[in-house]
């Protein structure tokens, strides 16, 4: 069973590599950013405080967070709404890791995740897979760009989803994101000592893939 972890801060080009990866590979890949922005997706529905963790643990512990295979696409579950595309937008954007700051939340989807992971090869994606969820995964990847590329691939893709935006505007939500997400307690973004560093900012995807491919083969 091989386990692939890949952290590293926001555009850096994780989801689509890992993705990727796990189709060349035959393995489940499982995108922790979605569970944790679908999460954030229903406590705004719901109209929960995000300012109280007690809440939105038990909102937590009262949902479900799937993936399904729609074919070539992988499709994001809340419960039973098809949340793929909702979950992206800038309002989750930009309450997610307030959420994914509490502890009890974080301790809930590492178990979750693992779980999942349980008993299958697997590429999984997001910011605490090699230190929390996987500490024990075969390869630790930790991939990172400039922020103006991460900001530039970030608005491509805003941009593919029907979301109008600045440049400016995303940068500065992707640079607070990434602060947040390094200096929260338990689960903080950070490269490993067992991490492999790969700076992704003058690299295709393709690039990224083969370059990954390349270090599992070796
Ligand atoms: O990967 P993505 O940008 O979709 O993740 C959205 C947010 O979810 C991150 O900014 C972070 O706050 C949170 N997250 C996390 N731990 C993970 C994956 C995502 O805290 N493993």
């Amino acid at each position: 069973m091989m386990k692939i972890a890949i952290d590293g801060p926001a555009g850096a080009g994780k989801s689509t590599v890992a993705k990727t990866l796990s189709q060349l590979m035959s393995y489940i890949y499982i995108d922790t950013g979605a569970m944790y922005r679908s999460l954030t997706w229903k406590a705004l529905q719901t109209g929960t405080n995000l300012d109280d963790e007690k809440a939105l643990y038990e909102l937590a512990t009262n949902t479900n967070i799937h993936f399904q295979k729609d074919n070539s696409q992988q499709k994001v579950f809340c419960d039973s709404f098809d949340v793929s595309e909702e979950i992206r937008s800038p309002q989750v954007s930009s309450y997610v890791s307030k959420l994914a700051s509490y502890p009890s939340i974080r301790q809930l989807m590492v178990q979750r995740q693992q779980e999942m992971a349980c008993n299958h090869s697997v590429v999984m994606d997001g910011r605490d897979i090699g230190e929390c969820v996987l500490p024990d995964a075969d390869f630790k990847f930790f991939l990172t760009a400039s922020i103006a590329e991460r900001a530039r691939r970030r608005l491509a893709e805003m941009k593919s989803q029907g979301y109008e935006q600045q440049l400016e505007a995303i940068r500065d939500e992707i640079i607070k994101r990434d602060e947040d997400d390094a200096r929260r307690e338990v689960g903080a973004l950070k490269v490993l000592p067992d991490s492999i560093v790969i700076d992704t900012s003058n690299m295709t995807i393709e690039q990224v893939v083969e370059k990954i491919l390349a270090i599992i083969r070796e």
